[in-house]
Protein backbone atom coordinates (compact mmCIF):
# COMPACT_ATOMS: atom_id res chain seq x y z
CA UNK A 1 0.00 0.00 0.00
CA UNK A 2 1.52 3.48 -0.71
CA UNK A 3 0.38 6.90 0.53
CA UNK A 4 -0.84 9.00 -2.62
CA UNK A 5 -1.29 12.64 -1.56
CA UNK A 6 -1.53 15.80 -3.06
CA UNK A 7 -3.40 19.55 -1.45
CA UNK A 8 -5.28 18.63 1.44
CA UNK A 9 -6.27 15.14 0.38
CA UNK A 10 -4.39 11.83 1.46
CA UNK A 11 -5.53 8.42 0.16
CA UNK A 12 -3.51 4.59 0.70
CA UNK A 13 -3.87 3.15 -2.73
CA UNK A 14 -2.35 -0.36 -3.75
CA UNK A 15 -2.43 -2.14 -6.84
CA UNK A 16 -5.19 -4.02 -8.04
CA UNK A 17 -5.01 -7.88 -8.83
CA UNK A 18 -6.09 -9.65 -11.70
CA UNK A 19 -9.31 -10.86 -10.39
CA UNK A 20 -9.77 -7.44 -10.13
CA UNK A 21 -8.63 -5.88 -13.60
CA UNK A 22 -10.93 -8.74 -14.88
CA UNK A 23 -14.16 -7.76 -13.27
CA UNK A 24 -13.26 -3.65 -14.50
CA UNK A 25 -12.55 -5.26 -18.06
CA UNK A 26 -15.99 -7.06 -17.78
CA UNK A 27 -17.64 -4.30 -16.65
CA UNK A 28 -16.53 -1.72 -19.38
CA UNK A 29 -17.43 -4.27 -22.21
CA UNK A 30 -20.53 -3.90 -21.25
CA UNK A 31 -20.75 -0.55 -20.10
CA UNK A 32 -22.87 1.32 -22.88
CA UNK A 33 -22.47 4.99 -21.93
CA UNK A 34 -19.32 6.03 -20.00
CA UNK A 35 -20.58 8.70 -17.81
CA UNK A 36 -19.24 9.99 -14.28
CA UNK A 37 -21.12 7.16 -12.91
CA UNK A 38 -19.63 4.67 -14.78
CA UNK A 39 -16.32 5.68 -12.99
CA UNK A 40 -17.93 5.17 -9.59
CA UNK A 41 -18.73 2.40 -10.39
CA UNK A 42 -14.97 1.50 -11.21
CA UNK A 43 -13.84 3.36 -7.98
CA UNK A 44 -16.43 1.17 -6.14
CA UNK A 45 -14.97 -2.10 -7.24
CA UNK A 46 -11.79 -0.67 -6.21
CA UNK A 47 -12.63 -0.11 -2.56
CA UNK A 48 -12.48 3.67 -3.05
CA UNK A 49 -14.57 6.14 -1.19
CA UNK A 50 -15.14 8.76 -3.77
CA UNK A 51 -18.19 10.62 -3.12
CA UNK A 52 -16.54 13.76 -1.76
CA UNK A 53 -13.97 13.78 -4.62
CA UNK A 54 -14.05 15.73 -8.06
CA UNK A 55 -14.41 14.51 -11.77
CA UNK A 56 -10.45 15.79 -12.25
CA UNK A 57 -10.19 13.76 -9.02
CA UNK A 58 -11.51 10.40 -9.60
CA UNK A 59 -9.87 10.58 -13.06
CA UNK A 60 -6.45 11.42 -11.56
CA UNK A 61 -6.71 8.97 -9.54
CA UNK A 62 -7.64 5.90 -11.49
CA UNK A 63 -4.78 6.90 -13.40
CA UNK A 64 -2.42 6.52 -10.50
CA UNK A 65 -3.64 3.62 -9.27
CA UNK A 66 -3.30 2.23 -13.26
CA UNK A 67 0.10 2.95 -13.03
CA UNK A 68 1.07 1.23 -10.15
CA UNK A 69 -0.61 -1.82 -11.34
CA UNK A 70 -0.06 -1.94 -15.45
CA UNK A 71 2.59 0.94 -15.76
CA UNK A 72 2.99 3.85 -16.07
CA UNK A 73 3.17 3.92 -20.04
CA UNK A 74 -0.10 4.24 -21.87
CA UNK A 75 -0.27 3.51 -25.15
CA UNK A 76 -3.10 5.98 -27.00
CA UNK A 77 -4.32 5.22 -30.88
CA UNK A 78 -4.75 8.82 -31.76
CA UNK A 79 -5.84 10.56 -35.55
CA UNK A 80 -3.49 13.16 -36.14
CA UNK A 81 -5.31 16.62 -37.45
CA UNK A 82 -3.17 17.32 -39.95
CA UNK A 83 -2.43 13.64 -42.08
CA UNK A 84 -5.25 12.27 -40.75
CA UNK A 85 -3.61 8.74 -40.26
CA UNK A 86 -4.47 6.88 -37.06
CA UNK A 87 -1.18 6.36 -34.99
CA UNK A 88 -0.16 5.15 -31.36
CA UNK A 89 1.32 7.31 -29.10
CA UNK A 90 3.43 5.82 -25.95
CA UNK A 91 2.10 8.53 -22.84
CA UNK A 92 3.62 8.65 -19.09
CA UNK A 93 0.32 9.02 -16.93
CA UNK A 94 2.66 9.26 -13.72
CA UNK A 95 2.68 13.14 -13.57
CA UNK A 96 -1.14 14.04 -14.50
CA UNK A 97 -1.41 15.98 -10.69
CA UNK A 98 0.44 19.08 -10.52
CA UNK A 99 0.85 20.45 -7.06
CA UNK A 100 0.36 23.75 -5.58
CA UNK A 101 3.25 26.40 -6.07
CA UNK A 102 2.11 27.93 -2.79
CA UNK A 103 0.83 27.06 0.43
CA UNK A 104 -2.09 29.18 1.69
CA UNK A 105 -4.53 27.99 3.89
CA UNK A 106 -6.97 31.01 2.90
CA UNK A 107 -7.32 29.16 -0.19
CA UNK A 108 -9.76 26.93 -0.44
CA UNK A 109 -9.27 24.36 -2.81
CA UNK A 110 -11.56 22.93 -5.12
CA UNK A 111 -9.74 20.26 -7.39
CA UNK A 112 -11.49 21.40 -10.64
CA UNK A 113 -9.86 23.84 -13.21
CA UNK A 114 -9.93 27.54 -12.22
CA UNK A 115 -12.77 29.15 -13.51
CA UNK A 116 -13.07 33.29 -12.71
CA UNK A 117 -16.81 33.16 -12.98
CA UNK A 118 -16.18 30.27 -8.95
CA UNK A 119 -13.64 32.58 -7.65
CA UNK A 120 -16.08 33.65 -4.44
CA UNK A 121 -16.11 29.74 -4.23
CA UNK A 122 -12.08 30.20 -3.28
CA UNK A 123 -12.47 32.38 -0.34
CA UNK A 124 -14.30 33.68 2.55
CA UNK A 125 -14.11 37.19 1.97
CA UNK A 126 -16.20 38.87 -0.01
CA UNK A 127 -14.23 39.41 -3.48
CA UNK A 128 -17.01 41.93 -4.99
CA UNK A 129 -15.24 44.39 -1.75
CA UNK A 130 -11.82 43.87 -3.66
CA UNK A 131 -10.42 46.70 -6.17
CA UNK A 132 -9.48 45.86 -9.59
CA UNK A 133 -5.26 45.05 -8.37
CA UNK A 134 -6.77 43.22 -5.43
CA UNK A 135 -8.76 41.04 -7.37
CA UNK A 136 -6.34 40.31 -10.35
CA UNK A 137 -3.73 39.53 -7.11
CA UNK A 138 -6.29 37.01 -6.18
CA UNK A 139 -6.73 34.96 -9.21
CA UNK A 140 -2.85 34.98 -9.46
CA UNK A 141 -2.54 33.37 -5.57
CA UNK A 142 -5.41 31.40 -5.92
CA UNK A 143 -3.95 29.93 -9.74
CA UNK A 144 -0.89 29.34 -7.68
CA UNK A 145 -2.20 27.52 -4.18
CA UNK A 146 -4.22 25.27 -5.91
CA UNK A 147 -3.56 21.39 -7.32
CA UNK A 148 -4.00 21.20 -11.05
CA UNK A 149 -4.74 18.25 -13.34
CA UNK A 150 -2.40 17.87 -16.54
CA UNK A 151 -4.90 16.03 -18.53
CA UNK A 152 -3.59 17.54 -22.15
CA UNK A 153 -0.22 15.68 -23.32
CA UNK A 154 1.84 16.40 -26.08
CA UNK A 155 2.17 14.24 -29.18
CA UNK A 156 4.47 15.09 -32.39
CA UNK A 157 3.15 12.60 -35.35
CA UNK A 158 5.45 10.90 -38.24
CA UNK A 159 4.13 14.06 -40.52
CA UNK A 160 5.91 16.53 -37.74
CA UNK A 161 2.56 17.90 -36.89
CA UNK A 162 2.32 18.52 -32.77
CA UNK A 163 -0.99 17.49 -31.10
CA UNK A 164 -2.76 17.44 -28.08
CA UNK A 165 -4.35 14.07 -26.91
CA UNK A 166 -6.74 14.99 -24.08
CA UNK A 167 -6.83 12.20 -21.03
CA UNK A 168 -9.97 14.02 -19.37
CA UNK A 169 -11.95 11.06 -21.15
CA UNK A 170 -13.95 8.70 -19.29
CA UNK A 171 -13.85 5.96 -21.99
CA UNK A 172 -10.35 6.23 -22.07
CA UNK A 173 -9.12 6.18 -18.39
CA UNK A 174 -11.61 3.52 -18.03
CA UNK A 175 -9.95 1.33 -21.20
CA UNK A 176 -6.56 1.89 -20.12
CA UNK A 177 -6.89 -0.14 -16.95
CA UNK A 178 -6.30 -2.99 -19.23
CA UNK A 179 -3.66 -3.00 -21.68
CA UNK A 180 -5.20 -6.77 -22.53
CA UNK A 181 -8.72 -7.75 -23.56
CA UNK A 182 -10.96 -10.18 -21.83
CA UNK A 183 -10.03 -12.76 -23.73
CA UNK A 184 -6.09 -12.04 -23.84
CA UNK A 185 -6.92 -12.26 -19.84
CA UNK A 186 -8.13 -15.73 -20.27
CA UNK A 187 -5.42 -16.96 -22.50
CA UNK A 188 -2.73 -15.78 -19.68
CA UNK A 189 -4.94 -17.57 -16.95
CA UNK A 190 -4.92 -20.63 -19.81
CA UNK A 191 -1.10 -20.83 -19.83
CA UNK A 192 0.23 -19.86 -16.84
CA UNK A 193 -2.01 -22.76 -15.25
CA UNK A 194 -1.46 -25.19 -18.44
CA UNK A 195 2.06 -24.60 -18.57
CA UNK A 196 3.44 -23.10 -15.04
CA UNK A 197 1.03 -24.76 -13.08
CA UNK A 198 -0.03 -21.90 -11.19
CA UNK A 199 -3.94 -22.56 -9.57
CA UNK A 200 -6.47 -20.15 -11.23
CA UNK A 201 -6.65 -18.37 -7.43
CA UNK A 202 -2.70 -17.58 -7.92
CA UNK A 203 -3.68 -15.94 -11.37
CA UNK A 204 -6.03 -13.76 -9.53
CA UNK A 205 -3.88 -12.73 -7.02
CA UNK A 206 -1.28 -11.25 -9.31
CA UNK A 207 -0.77 -7.69 -10.03
CA UNK A 208 -1.31 -7.33 -13.99
CA UNK A 209 2.65 -5.93 -14.51
CA UNK A 210 3.62 -9.46 -12.47
CA UNK A 211 1.43 -11.55 -15.11
CA UNK A 212 2.94 -9.51 -17.70
CA UNK A 213 6.25 -10.57 -16.64
CA UNK A 214 5.37 -14.08 -15.79
CA UNK A 215 3.78 -14.52 -19.31
CA UNK A 216 6.96 -12.59 -21.05
CA UNK A 217 9.28 -15.27 -19.51
CA UNK A 218 7.14 -18.45 -20.23
CA UNK A 219 7.02 -17.20 -24.08
CA UNK A 220 10.47 -17.12 -23.91
CA UNK A 221 10.89 -20.81 -22.51
CA UNK A 222 8.04 -22.06 -24.71
CA UNK A 223 10.27 -20.38 -28.12
CA UNK A 224 13.29 -22.18 -26.49
CA UNK A 225 12.01 -25.83 -25.97
CA UNK A 226 10.55 -24.98 -29.83
CA UNK A 227 13.81 -24.10 -30.68
CA UNK A 228 16.02 -27.02 -29.69
CA UNK A 229 13.06 -29.29 -30.80
CA UNK A 230 13.14 -28.20 -34.28
CA UNK A 231 17.30 -28.79 -33.64
CA UNK A 232 17.32 -32.15 -33.32
ZN1 LIG B 1 0.40 13.51 -38.97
Amino acid sequence: MIEYKYGNRKFNISPYDTKTQKDIVIFSELCSDFNEEAVDNILSILGIQYNHLTLDEKLALLYKIRSISVGEKLIVNSICPNCKNKQMFELDISDIVIQPEIVDDKIIDNYQEFREEDIQSYVQEDVNELDLDEYDRLIDKIKRSIVKFNFLHDVRCVCGQSFKINLKDIKLCIKSLSDESLKAIYESYNNLTYYSHYTKMDVDSMYPFERAILIAMLNETIKKINESRKSK
